[in-house]
């Protein structure tokens, strides 16, 4: 397959939000962990679908009603065949964190009884923290938690050894940290359970915009991840699950379209992807996913990741010798994250600083405070980078944050 030139004025110019001011200044979007911006395929895409196609899927019969239940099948098929997952497989569900309790709450008691347990590690997003510890608590399991090493690597040793106990059932990590920007072994991981007979979820919220991601490959029992990072719109994500266990869970949610057969004496359902999708579905949100995934996918994921670590080696190249400067996950590898803290410069005033120069980072907790808690700290800025993204920004970033250091300090 050719590939587009990755030009980086080109590609800014996909995205329209880009040219916009941010306090009357250049807009420097660096908070791309947390949302990415949207390129204008994906806008024309949502806003085609209201203008021209807009109907309810699965029930009409009408020609407009087939032409949205055909754009919405599509939607599907592109996303799965990206993800080499089977259509049947792929679920939408409104992002990672509905993913996730809908995994915990239909499949955790499947795996999950009295006295079991279940592993999760130390750098997890509340996301995948959250929803395990209601099921588990629900259904009598405890909850092991994989230690973080100074480097913001995961403690293989702690983990392998662990993953053989067996009393452990299923582990839940993410594929990439989105305050350390760690990328786990995942295949490494999901084989080793695999071996102990332990099921495994992956968040895959922050590793889909700068990773290529092979379901049959990785072998994992569940993939998650949400659109609105992977540049495509908010309100859509998407559950890819193995067949089997998708057949052996109960529903998530009850209502229209996930049926078989309804009576009051008793339900029967439809199968996946339908029994997990009740009610009206996000069918521009998935034709909105399917454009990005497209739009992405005319890169080389290889001049993405390339480009995204020069961005990130600006960064901690340019402010590593600040007095007092940590830089939190320094694994060789890490994705485009990248948090820091000062001594004595407080994160939000360093983000409010930025904010007036035009620059938009985040500051905060970013749903790790177990995280948090561990690395001895209770915020650390952090500037996320993405495809869109000049070297020029990563410098106007570091310049920006050494003048905040020098007035705020
Ligand atoms: N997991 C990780 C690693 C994340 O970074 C996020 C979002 N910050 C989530 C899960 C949750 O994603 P969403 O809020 O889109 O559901």
């Amino acid at each position: 397959m050719e590939y587009r030139e990755f030009h980086i004025d080109n590609i800014r110019s996909d995205f329209p939000v880009l040219n916009r001011k941010n306090r009357g200044k250049p807009l420097v979007f660096l908070d791309n962990a947390a949302t990415s911006q949207k390129p204008t395929c994906v806008i024309d895409a949502i806003s085609g679908y209201y203008s021209t196609s807009n109907s309810n899927v699965h029930r009409g019969i009408y020609e407009l009603a087939e032409d949205s239940e055909n754009l919405y099948h599509e939607a599907r098929r592109v996303i799965s065949e990206k993800f080499n997952a089977t259509e049947k497989q792929t679920l939408f569900v409104r992002g990672a964190t509905e993913g996730l309790n809908l995994i915990a709450q239909s499949y955790g008691p499947l795996v999950l009884g009295q006295g079991d347990e279940m592993i999760l590690s130390e750098m997890e997003h509340h996301a995948n923290i959250v929803p395990w510890q209601m099921i588990c608590h629900r259904v009598g399991a405890r909850i092991l938690v994989c230690p973080t090493l100074s480097d913001g690597s995961l403690d293989q040793k702690w983990l392998f050894d662990n993953l053989n106990r067996k009393s452990v059932k299923l582990i839940a990590i993410t594929a990439v940290s989105n305050t350390l920007g760690t990328v786990n072994p995942i295949e490494k991981i999901v084989s080793e359970a695999r071996r102990s007979g332990v099921k495994t979820v992956i968040d895959g919220a922050q590793c889909v915009p700068h990773q290529k991601f092979d379901f049959q490959k990785v072998d994992c029992d569940f993939f998650t991840f949400s659109g609105h990072k992977i540049y495509g719109p908010m309100g859509i994500g998407v559950v890819l699950g193995k067949t089997e266990a998708l057949e052996k869970m109960p529903p998530y949610q009850g209502g229209g379209d996930m049926i078989d057969e309804v009576s009051f004496e008793g339900t029967t359902y439809a199968p996946a992807p339908q029994k997990f999708e009740a009610g009206t579905p996000n069918v521009a949100g998935a034709i909105g996913l399917a454009k990005a995934v497209e739009y992405l996918d005319q890169f080389d994921i290889q001049d993405i990741v390339k480009h995204e670590s020069k961005l990130l080696e600006i960064a901690s190249h340019g402010l590593s010798e600040i007095d007092g400067f940590k830089e939190h996950g320094i694994t060789t590898g890490k994705a485009a994250v990248f948090s820091f803290t000062i001594d004595g410069v407080h994160s939000l005033d360093l983000a409010t600083f930025l904010d007036a120069q035009g620059i938009a980072i985040r500051t905060g907790h970013h749903c790790c405070q177990p995280l948090m808690k561990s690395l001895g700290v209770s915020a650390t800025a952090r500037a996320s980078f993405a495809l869109y993204n000049t070297q020029e920004e990563a410098s106007q970033f570091v310049v920006a944050v050494r003048k905040a250091v020098d007035i705020l300090r």
